[in-house]
């Protein structure tokens, strides 16, 4: 039996010591995925990060708002006509939205495609959409409308104009199922990157934390803040590197639910939490809500945190389990 432990023990060191790390990137979605992963083999690391350019491609395939193919195209081409039989994934995340639309007193919203694409669009025209078209295209928004048949596995959305979007959830929810896929074939330590969007996994051996720089989108390199992170995730939203802009003046591309115009309080938002799923939604509604969003949300859920950026991008506040260097 002594001997026994005494193999296991030896055994156990041996790989850990064993383990190096790995690093590859891959283009998904229009941005990068960065894989760090400590693995025993290098072989054992390309075949989990293939199966992670495998499962960004399905998650493209079922929530893509850019290909016509995509589950999500199906779903709102339906619009107000049928429920759309859809698979139990596309239909979980749907569920997870609507339950953080709850959670976020309606800050993040998937139904605001419509008022995304209004405003893209006027924008692009050269002008601000009228209000009269904002007041129109925000009776096609909020979570509401979107009716679920749990039995037959369907979604109804219910208006001719309600669009879903998964733009402030779709990167944070592919970056856990890629920490998901590198647990579930032995690789418990590593650091997943999708575009800001951020998974820090088990440390590093010998080490307490990854040493995660949250970098200000579209800015190069500039870096707004150091965190020390281990089994949570991280993601950031800002409006520099996507916005809409009229008259040299900058609008932010999250909208606001409650107005339908883009939100316009804070310049940038790193939210931290249990998942990155659950960072990336929470990153989007203090984008909404501002300062007192932030308050709210770490004093009903304490593994939240927040840094917040206000509109003249110097002052910053930090909330809950985030520690303002
Ligand atoms: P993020 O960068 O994670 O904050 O996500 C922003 C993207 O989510 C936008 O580009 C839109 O596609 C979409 N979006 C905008 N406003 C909202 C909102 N209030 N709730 C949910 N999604 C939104
Ligand atoms: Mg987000």
């Amino acid at each position: 039996m002594r001997l026994l432990v005494l193999l296991v023990l030896l055994f156990c060191s041996c790989s850990h010591g064993a383990e190096n790390l790995y690093e590859r990137s891959f283009h998904s979605m229009g941005s990068t995925v960065e894989l760090k992963f400590y693995s025993p083999s290098e072989e054992l690391f390309h075949r989990v990060v293939d199966a992670c350019v495998e499962r960004t491609k399905e998650i493209d395939r079922l929530f893509s708002n850019y290909r016509d193919d995509s589950v999500l195209a199906e779903v709102n081409r339906n619009s107000g006509v049928r429920p759309v039989s859809v698979p139990e994934e596309f239909l979980n995340l749907v569920r997870i939205s609507v339950n953080y639309s709850e959670i976020t007193d309606g800050a993040f919203d998937i139904t605001i495609g419509s008022l995304f694409e209004l405003w893209r669009a006027e924008t692009v025209a050269g002008r601000l959409p009228e209000k009269s078209r904002i007041r129109d295209v925000f009776g096609c928004t909020g979570f509401r409308k979107i009716k679920i048949d749990e039995t037959k596995s369907q979604i109804f959305l219910d208006g001719n104009c309600v669009r879903l979007d998964f733009g402030a959830i779709g990167k944070g929810y592919a970056v856990d199922e890629m920490a998901r896929i590198a647990k579930k074939n032995g690789i418990t330590r590593g650091l997943v990157n999708f575009g800001g969007n951020i998974y820090a996994m088990s440390s590093p051996a010998g080490k307490k934390f990854w040493d995660v720089e949250v970098r200000k989108p579209g800015s190069g390199n500039q870096i707004i803040s150091n965190i020390d992170l281990v089994n949570k995730g991280v993601a950031t939203s800002g409006d520099y590197e996507r916005y809409f802009e009229h008259a040299g003046k900058r609008y932010s591309h999250i909208i606001d639910p409650r107005t339908g115009w883009p939100a316009g309080d804070v310049t940038s938002v790193v939210a931290v939490s249990k998942t990155a799923t659950e960072a990336d939604v929470f990153s989007t509604a203090v984008s909404v809500l501002g300062l007192p969003g932030a308050q709210t949300f770490v004093r009903r859920n304490k593994s939240l945190g927040f840094l917040v950026i206000g509109k003249k991008g110097e002052e910053k506040s930090c909330f809950g389990s985030y520690v303002c260097p």
